[in-house]
């Protein structure tokens, strides 16, 4: 975090990493304007180096950074001048038990509201950092949940996602330990004016039974689900300390359409993976159609230090990024298919601004005639330019 230049108004933010930390930086954004800094740029990102550090004016841990007076006294510090033991404001993460409630209702006004009912992770996938940022998995009361999601609806909000680090652990330290599954159909029985209730992420050995008859029987619950697959080789799941094996995630993914077949499913992978050989990487390739994936987001494996999987033998850079953009064009012809089978069909879609809208598997949809934010129309798809699909 740094003062801005001269004549530099308000808080700005810059943010790195995933979209969580997006949602993060516009509570620490009014959380900072409320606190009255101004001229200042914060920089949220999932790590920070000994030299950053020595670049900024201060360092505000994970625990702190969502605190209204962590910036009160960020102010104080910085107007009256830092001594060089409160530059670094950082909790030990892992003994954070609490989280709490996050609803940001800026980013998206009256279309879609990101509800964040988990944070941290209790697992220790071998080439992941976010535990260390994070802390342990802990959750948000059910009952706060759904109050929370109760204002979101009152305030004109026509779709809730529910967002978490590992979200599929949703309820484990809380009592009587209620599932993901159980959290959304009390969300959806409680609040029957939400029109549209939709998850960020799953992991796949963690879908409850609850969640599964959710898909199937609850229409709100929108038919699209991002899987953490990573690989579809199973000796590198087991070295990326995953905790489902390929024939696992098929099945779940042939379970899941079974019980709602008009689901369509994305997913993470990553290309590259220390000591991955082509036959392997091969495997994650053809995982895309072992699992009818429509949307895909790849990652080129990349060391993160300090991390088990920094320290295995390393795929050749330009391997990396080649089997990366391989499995980026698989992609791309995945999402056409998803697209072409959409065209002459009808879709419901959520009106954003600028004449987009998304259907209900979240799938971006241009709709050439004026439509208000938030309204939920009935379209024709008259076709698609290889990203998006058109309405008549
Ligand atoms: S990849 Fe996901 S499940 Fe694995 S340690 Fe990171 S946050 Fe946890």
């Amino acid at each position: 975090m740094s003062a801005g230049p001269a004549g530099a108004p308000g808080v700005e933010m810059v943010s790195f990493g995933c979209r969580l930390n997006s949602l993060e930086s516009e509570q620490m954004r009014r959380a900072a304007l409320a606190a009255g800094l101004e001229r200042t740029f914060i920089v949220n990102s999932c790590a920070v180096t000994g030299e950053a550090v020595r670049e900024v004016d201060r360092v505000i841990g994970n625990g702190a950074k969502g605190a209204p007076e962590t910036w009160a006294t960020t102010r104080a510090a910085l107007d009256f001048g830092l001594g060089a033991e409160e530059k670094v404001v950082v909790d030990d993460i892992m003994s954070v038990r609490e989280t709490a409630l996050h609803m940001v209702d800026g980013l998206d006004r009256h279309t879609r509201a990101f509800v964040q009912v988990q944070n941290g992770c209790d697992h220790r996938c071998t080439f992941c950092i976010i535990p260390f940022g994070r802390g342990n998995s802990r959750s948000v009361a059910m009952g706060e949940v759904v109050a929370q999601v109760r204002t979101l609806v009152e305030t004109g909000h026509g779709e809730v996602v529910l967002t978490g680090v590992d979200l599929t652990s949703y309820g484990a330290g809380l009592p009587g330990a209620p599932t993901l599954g159980k959290l959304v159909r009390a969300i959806l029985k409680h609040v029957p004016e939400l029109k549209r209730l939709r998850l960020s992420s799953i992991d796949t050995v963690e879908a409850d039974a609850d969640l599964l008859r959710a898909l199937a029987e609850e229409e709100r619950l929108m038919p699209h689900l991002h899987l953490s697959l990573q690989s579809g080789d199973d000796l590198i799941l087991k070295r990326m300390k995953r905790r489902h094996s390929r024939a696992e995630a098929v099945r779940l993914v042939g379970e899941m359409r079974r019980l709602r077949p008009d689901l369509v499913f994305g997913a993470d992978l990553i290309a590259g993976f220390p000591t991955e050989s082509e036959a392997q990487f091969r495997n994650t390739l053809d995982i895309v159609d072992a699992c009818g994936l429509s949307f895909l987001h790849v990652f080129p494996y990349s060391p993160r230090p300090g991390t088990p999987a920094a320290r295995m033998p390393q795929v050749a850079h330009e391997a990396v990024k080649a089997r990366a953009q391989r499995l980026r064009e698989k992609g791309d012809m995945a999402l056409h298919r998803h697209l072409a089978l959409a065209v002459g069909g009808q879709r419901s879609v959520l009106m954003e601004s600028g004449g987009l809208g998304r259907t209900e598997h979240f799938t971006p949809v241009r709709v050439p005639h004026p439509a208000p934010r938030g309204t939920i129309l009935p379209l024709r798809i008259a076709g698609h330019d290889g990203a998006r699909l058109i309405a008549a």
